[in-house]
């Protein structure tokens, strides 16, 4: 069954982030990705429907490129604690249906579960879980 093409926002175009970017991408979805390092734009410029050097934390850019059509939000600034706060914080005034974000630490995390992260996730801490289990099931990872 064909899915229905969804409309997602990424912020922060790190390893996570651009890997999230590229698969929504490739399995037909909008994505409208953001960082504020121009280099990490240009890397999934010609992959996405629009690719924008901006600051996440920048809540009148955010509106001025109209991303509150879009449904869904990742949030994966990385080292920035504070801007991946201030970003989610924008991003659930703005209505969005559904915002993920990636979390640094624990403490990062219950704040993040206190301003209304519908999902939160530590991709390192994630994923050596997946591969423990798999290691012990004797299983490949299954995506
Ligand atoms: P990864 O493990 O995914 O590579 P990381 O945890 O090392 O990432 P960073 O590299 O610190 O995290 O951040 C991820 C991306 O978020 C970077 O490309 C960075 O430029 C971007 N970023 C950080 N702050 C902002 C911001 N305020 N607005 C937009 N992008 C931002």
């Amino acid at each position: 069954m064909k899915q229905l093409k969804r409309s997602f926002l990424v912020i922060g175009l790190g390893r996570f982030g651009e890997s999230i970017t590229k698969t929504l991408s490739s399995l037909g979805h909008e994505v409208m990705a953001i960082d504020k390092d121009e280099g990490k734009v240009n890397k999934v410029a010609d992959l996405v429907t629009q690719a924008v050097q901006a600051d996440g934390t920048d809540e009148g850019v955010l509106r001025e490129l109209g991303v509150s059509n879009l449904d869904e939000a990742i949030v994966a600034i990385g080292d920035d604690i504070q801007a991946s706060i201030l970003t989610t914080l924008i991003l659930k005034d703005m209505g969005f249906n559904r915002i993920v974000v990636k979390a640094k630490n624990d403490y990062h995390s219950k704040v993040l579960e206190k301003i209304g992260a519908d999902m939160i996730v530590h991709p390192e801490k994630d994923m050596g879980v997946r591969v423990a289990h798999s290691i012990l099931s004797g299983n490949i990872i299954d995506f």
